[in-house]
């Protein structure tokens, strides 16, 4: 019910002058003029939206000021019509990008207790609205969230990786045909990257390639050895 009422709320506001839910002001789209510009201060340099690795690392912005708040605004208020124009951003840069063949996407899912309070998985919707936009096919069901896990926020980064380890199990699309391309995971952000290492980890023990992963943002202010393993 939850998602027709956003399916409806989107189609009512292509006619109906909404409220832009950072500053509280008329809009015409999901954000208001104003709080779309100080979105894009937010986004990163060409040359700055791929961080290499072994699991590359696509970002279109940097998770702080308005953009940190939109994301918030997106998962904790409720508001899942924003993630629309963020996958829309996302999939403009991606599509800047010399960019590999063909990949296929795969949402990093939550813990079905935590979609079902929030109502929606919002890396679902970012990959639905992505592969729209970017036209790469779209497997919803690649990945399963195992056990649910603490708020990774409360934890330290040793804690975070023994909290995600065994997070993940390939969902039932590739247990019965893994993927004929290689992945590109999406979530919403990448902080630490312990649970985008997870869900990677875990397709490639059962033999599926994973490209890398492309999140909306990612924190600039991590400590690089974080970021090796
Ligand atoms: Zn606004």
């Amino acid at each position: 019910m939850r998602r027709l009422g956003w399916h409806l709320r989107e189609l009512t506001g292509l006619v109906l002058k909404t409220c832009c839910p950072l500053c509280q002001r008329s809009a015409n789209q999901a954000f208001c003029l104003d709080c779309s510009r100080r979105l894009h201060r937010c986004q990163l340099a060409p040359a700055a939206q791929w961080q290499p690795g072994t699991l590359p690392v696509f970002a279109w912005g940097s998770y702080s000021g308005s953009l940190k708040r939109a994301i918030a605004c997106l998962k904790y208020e409720n508001n899942p019509q924003l993630a629309r124009p963020l996958a829309h951003w996302l999939a403009q840069s991606w599509l800047s990008h010399s960019r590999p063949g063909r990949l296929t996407v795969v949402p990093i899912p939550i813990h079905v207790s935590k979609r079902k309070q929030r109502g929606f998985n919002q890396a679902d919707l970012l990959a639905e609205s992505f592969c729209e936009f970017s036209r790469l096919p779209l497997e919803r069901q690649g990945l399963e969230r195992s056990q649910a896990t603490t708020a990774q926020f409360t934890l330290s980064a040793a804690e975070r990786e023994q909290n995600l380890a065994n997070a993940f199990t390939p969902g039932p699309a590739f247990r019965k045909k893994p993927p004929a391309s290689p992945v590109l995971l999406l979530d919403d952000i990448y902080t630490t990257g312990a649970t985008a290492r997870s869900a990677a980890q875990t397709l490639r023990q059962h033999g599926i390639r994973v490209y890398g992963v492309a999140v909306v943002a990612r924190t600039m202010s991590y400590l690089p050895n974080l970021e090796r393993s």
